[in-house]
């Protein structure tokens, strides 16, 4: 089978996450894929191969070099599909040599891929993109990782004379949750090194990314009947509302790129009597981050001099920034660019204003910085994935485990 042939059959299957099931992987599908997965590789001659019950799938390729010591590389894609929409029963269609307009995805609900609103349209006219069929999204989050990590372990088995080391491959659940690496066991895994295919447009290669917390804060109020409540009332909303606005007001999402961080509200619930806004945080820079931290609880301290007692806060680191964990070993970098290169890839190399599973994988020894896969407009109805994109993340995996073996 080939990478596409590959890739349609993988969007098939839904894997869907879920945040609230508390279970690993979250969603039952998501075990159904692996053992797809499982039995192709095994197919395909692949050795220890491991699925535990979390989910996590593991294989080795066994390298065709003797007599010399070479690095073992991995390469990881998630199993599941953003829970932000739907991925049951995708019908995914190809659009041949893209003509620049633009693409109808759903003539009866009137949902089109437009360049007016994806300008990145642009840089793929000519190309055979695959869509969704305006319904749900494709999945190529990272059910094009996966077909490239399969095809390209399949292209080494079938060109023995391309001579590499191990290659160890992991196929992982729940990284849409942010648990993907919470149970990957890096140490059966044993890679030196590792690349995470789950990038989005060609030339993507990435090795920092957001340091990240969430901070719950709570504003006790005091209700009483309105028509009594003169110098008694204390409304709960009305000082988070004050919280709010002591934020500056451009450090927010919307307003920032590149390596600037922010504050970002992303819920609140309130009653007169107790109030609760969450924020997430985030900063590239781990100085700033922390002092992010303590303007937080700087503006707690404010609030509770007019209200004693008023306000608390809860804050829980989520990840940080690979950076410093990627820098020891910047050749884990250079031998993608390399690859990159070799295949005729400009690299483009840019911050995550996000978090990967390479970053905690970092974090837990295992170096991993992340790779394009290809897709754009990731968790929604209008994504996409350029075919020559997807063929060239796959060459970019067997030029890699070629350079690694290069590499003395
Ligand atoms: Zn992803």
């Amino acid at each position: 089978m080939n990478l596409i042939d590959r890739f349609l059959q993988y969007v098939k299957f839904d894997t869907q996450s879920d945040e609230l099931t508390n279970l690993t992987p979250s969603t039952p599908g998501q075990m159904v894929f692996a053992r797809h997965l499982k039995d192709e590789l095994k197919e395909m001659g692949l050795k220890n191969i491991t699925l535990d019950e979390n989910g996590y799938l593991m294989a080795t390729l066994p390298g065709n070099i003797a007599g010399r010591k070479v690095p073992t590389v991995g390469f990881i894609a998630h199993l599941d599909t953003s829970p932000d929409m739907s991925g049951r029963h995708v019908s995914p269609r190809i659009v041949k040599d893209y003509d620049g307009g633009d693409i109808v995805l759903n003539a009866e609900k009137n949902i089109v891929l437009t360049p007016s609103d994806f300008p990145e349209l642009a840089h793929y006219v000519g190309q055979d993109l695959i869509v969704t069929d305006g319904t749900t999204l494709l999945g190529a989050d990272d059910k094009a990782g996966v077909a490239e990590i399969m095809s390209a372990v399949d292209y080494l088995i079938k060109h023995p004379e391309i001579q590499h080391g191990d290659i160890r491959v992991a196929f992982t659940p729940d990284e849409e949750i942010g648990r993907g690496a919470h149970k990957f066991d890096v140490g059966a895994f044993a890679a030196d090194f590792a690349y995470t295919m789950d990038g989005g447009e060609v030339g993507e290669l990435e090795y920092e990314n957001f340091n990240a917390a969430v901070a719950r804060v709570t504003f006790k109020g005091r209700n009483v009947h309105p028509g009594y409540a003169k110098h008694k009332m204390v409304n709960s909303m009305r000082i988070a509302n004050q919280f709010i606005i002591m934020l500056p007001r451009w450090e927010t999402p919307e307003h920032t790129e590149g390596y600037e961080g922010f504050y970002h509200l992303v819920g609140m619930e309130g009653s007169v009597e107790n109030t609760v806004l969450t924020y997430i945080i985030r900063d590239h820079d781990r100085d700033r981050f922390e002092r992010r931290k303590k303007e937080f609880e700087h503006l707690v301290r404010k609030i509770n001099k007019e209200f004693p007692g008023c306000c608390s806060i809860e804050i829980t680191d989520q990840y940080y920034n690979m950076r410093e964990k990627i820098e020891p070993v910047m050749y884990v970098i250079d031998i993608a660019r390399d690859a990159m290169e070799k295949v005729g890839v400009t690299p483009k190399v840019q911050p995550i204003r996000g978090g990967t599973d390479g970053a905690q994988l970092s974090f837990k020894g295992l170096p991993c910085p992340n790779i394009f896969a290809g897709g754009l407009n990731f968790h929604g109805r209008y994504e996409f994935v350029p075919i020559p994109s997807m063929e060239k993340a796959m060459q970019v995996i067997v030029e890699i485990s070629r350079l690694v073996a290069e590499r003395q």
